[in-house]
């Protein structure tokens, strides 16, 4: 019986992948994989791309052919099956991958290429997109220690496991003491300006949690749907400041089991070993290191960057923070707003200034015709055709199935559409790729195919599905990143589609397509009301603009704050002093905050994003990002917002080059210069002299 898993040349066959195919599969292509790459090395050099580097990527796409399917069901159709098998890989596959890092002979050979070992100059002479895979993986070998001398590599190893358990405990801690604190309310009467779905929520948690206790009442989380209903909704201020207090004091030496999870002494040796590791490696700090990958050349780059921003968000969020503040008080509250009162107020200020919500524009946004009218979006802009196939095999009768073709009429992409939310399905929303663009040994061209996932409320009664407008921004955002895994025309695996490109690059297209929900020309193709066929009146589109600006000063500072924290942190620790975790944050708040939280506040002591993710030194990404997609966008608000020219540029430029290429250079080739950070300020109304 053969394995569907096994050397699929063609769309993954799901009508017959069952849990029981998986291990075996992954087993043998793992096998054979380290089979044939002990062999080769075994073998000796010449080295050359064709003799080594293209067997090598031919490898790791049969693996990656296997296991994408493998991992899309297991998030889109999850059963107990399913989650056994796929947790039996996950070890196996990722010591595969360290395997194969800290293997010396295979960065050697790659080495041998791009010294030209094989005789002449055989490196010159590859194309440009196989000379950075060489490169990258050069890169990435080196950044993984295994350059480094015998006792530099065993300190290496040791340093990066301590830091492995550390980070873990860090977000072991964050969790635990975000599920230690719970409050349970008898008084109906102290939830007053709470809505009826958090009320149902506090009272499904009172229901399930209090085992011993009586059951009734509400029981308030830290959980973040419970976090959030109680600093937005709660009308008593003093249930407010004493959620905000737990919720800030998490994991800390303020906090309750101060002395089982604070995560301060666990902050400073992640820093200390961080600044070490990057020392071994060759860097000042731990933030060059960081950035030896992304698209940001330097910490001093990157400062500037967010210095600069700060500089023109900060008048504004004083503004908004004033203007909040008098309508606290004319609504007879504080007279002097704290930390608990902001989202509060927000909400009141939000609802009064702009009274429009996600429901009233749901009937303009029927689903079927959202997707017709994002297909017509681009189009426009980049001439391609998206049209649905039949007879494919998925993994749910609502999925459906769709091929892209360019002006030429040549096959660029395929493509899977997963829009409704079911049981046993993974919340949110996401692109995934399922095939990689690549060409053959044989010469022929594998033609990329991706997943496209979201979660969208299902039709209520006979209505159609009917999308919010952050529904419809999700799925272009997802759409984007589609095309960049699709359109590329890279044909080497490594660094096709999104495969390469810098983390803080990687978020231009997705972002960059979401500017379409915002402008009339576009919305005018899709956004009709689905009884009455009437566009979206003028007044609800300029509600939604101005809603889309509310509070955009306050929100970037914030972000600012996080940033140049995370950043300064990692770039200018010191073993001499330690990491001067508060001393540093105290200093960034006074230059950008426009509220200052009070002393007991630990939020530093939950940033799992720094100190337990992948975000180290990386923060900055996030506005990187923004940047970048709203000053592409502004190229196409100077030319108009379907010039066909301009969209062609940003299909050249961008979409089609993957991570071949730098992504400073791919932007200054399609923008004509540097980014600019004023159109993201005038998207945000921070800027208003245009
Ligand atoms: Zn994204």
């Amino acid at each position: 019986m053969s394995n569907p898993l096994l050397n699929n040349t063609d769309l993954p066959a799901f009508d017959q992948i069952t849990s029981e195919h998986i291990e075996p599969a992954i087993d043998q292509i793992l096998a054979e994989n380290r089979a044939a790459i002990a062999q080769r090395l075994e073998q000796g050099g010449p080295f050359t791309w064709d003799n080594f580097a293209e067997p090598m990527d031919a490898m790791g796409d049969r693996l990656d052919r296997a296991w994408s399917p493998v991992s899309h069901l297991n998030a889109v159709v999850n059963s107990p099956e399913l989650r056994v098998a796929y947790e039996a890989c996950l070890p196996k596959l990722s010591d595969y991958a360290t395997e194969l890092g800290q293997n010396e002979a295979l960065f050697r050979a790659y080495e041998a290429i791009h010294q030209g070992d094989g005789g002449g100059d055989e490196f010159a002479t590859l194309s440009g997109e196989r000379r950075k895979v060489i490169e990258n993986t050069l890169r990435d070998f080196r950044l993984s220690g295994v350059d480094l001398p015998a006792e530099d590599k065993a300190r290496y190893k040791a340093l990066k496991s301590e830091l492995s358990q550390l980070t873990t405990k860090f977000a072991n801690n964050v969790l635990d003491a975000t599920n230690a604190w719970s409050l349970t309310l008898t008084d109906r009467n102290r939830l007053a300006g709470l809505p009826e779905s958090a009320l149902g929520m506090f009272r499904q948690t009172a229901e399930r949690e209090n085992q011993d206790e009586d059951k009734g009442g509400w029981r308030i989380s830290l959980a973040a749907p419970s976090f959030i209903a109680v600093m937005t909704y709660a009308e008593d201020r003093d249930l407010r400041a004493m959620v905000y207090h737990a919720f800030v004091t998490r994991a800390s030496e303020v906090g309750p089991h101060a002395r089982e999870w604070d995560n301060g002494p666990l902050m400073e040796r992640i820093l200390a070993i961080r600044h070490e590791l990057a020392g071994l490696l060759g860097f000042t700090n731990y933030a060059e290191r960081s950035l030896a990958t992304k698209m940001a050349d330097s910490p001093a780059q990157v400062l500037e960057f967010l210095n600069n921003l700060a500089e023109q968000a900060a008048p504004r969020a004083r503004q908004e923070l004033d203007e909040l503040a008098a309508f606290a008080r004319d609504a007879g509250g504080p007279d002097a707003l704290k930390p608990w009162d902001l989202a509060f107020y927000g909400e009141r200020l939000r609802q009064a200034r702009f009274d429009i919500s996600q429901e009233q524009l749901k009937p303009y946004f029927p689903a079927d015709r959202v997707v017709a009218g994002l297909f017509e979006v681009v189009n426009r802009l980049f001439g391609i055709r998206v049209t649905e196939r039949d007879g494919i095999t998925t993994w749910h009768p609502d999925v459906r199935f769709y091929e892209i073709h360019d002006r030429d009429g040549e096959l660029r992409g395929q493509f899977y559409l997963d829009l409704s939310a079911r049981q046993h399905k993974r919340g949110g929303a996401w692109m995934a790729d399922c095939v990689q663009r690549r060409r053959r040994a044989d010469g022929s061209l594998q033609i990329p195919v991706a997943f496209l996932t979201c979660n969208f409320t299902p039709p209520v009664g006979d209505e159609p599905p009917l999308l919010t407008h952050d529904e419809v921004t999700t799925l272009f955002h997802e759409f984007g990143h589609g095309l960049h895994h699709m359109l590329t025309k890279v044909e080497t695996s490594g660094v096709s589609g999104i495969n390469g490109v810098a983390w803080d690059a990687v978020e231009l297209p997705s972002q960059f397509l979401e500017n379409w929900c915002w402008v009339r020309e576009a919305l005018d193709l899709f956004a009709r009301h689905h009884q009455t066929g009437e566009a979206l009146p003028q007044t609800l589109f300029e509600n939604m603009q101005a809603a889309r600006q509310f509070q955009s000063g306050m929100q970037t500072v914030r972000q600012l704050e996080f940033s140049l924290f995370d950043l300064i942190l990692h770039q200018e620790y010191d073993p001499a002093t330690g990491a001067r975790v508060q001393e540093t944050l105290d200093r960034i708040r006074r230059q950008v905050a426009v509220l200052h939280p009070p002393e007991y506040n630990r939020f530093q002591n939950g940033f799992s994003h720094i100190f337990a993710g992948g975000y180290a030194a990386g923060y900055y990404s996030y506005k990187w990002a923004e940047v970048l997609s709203a000053d592409a966008f502004s190229r196409f608000e100077e030319d108009g917002v379907f010039n066909e020219r301009t969209g062609t540029d940003f299909l050249v430029h961008i979409l089609e080059r993957g991570g071949s290429e730098d992504p400073m250079t791919l932007f200054k080739a399609f923008r004509g210069r540097e980014p600019s950070i004023e159109p993201l300020l005038r998207q945000h109304g921070i800027l208003t002299d245009r």
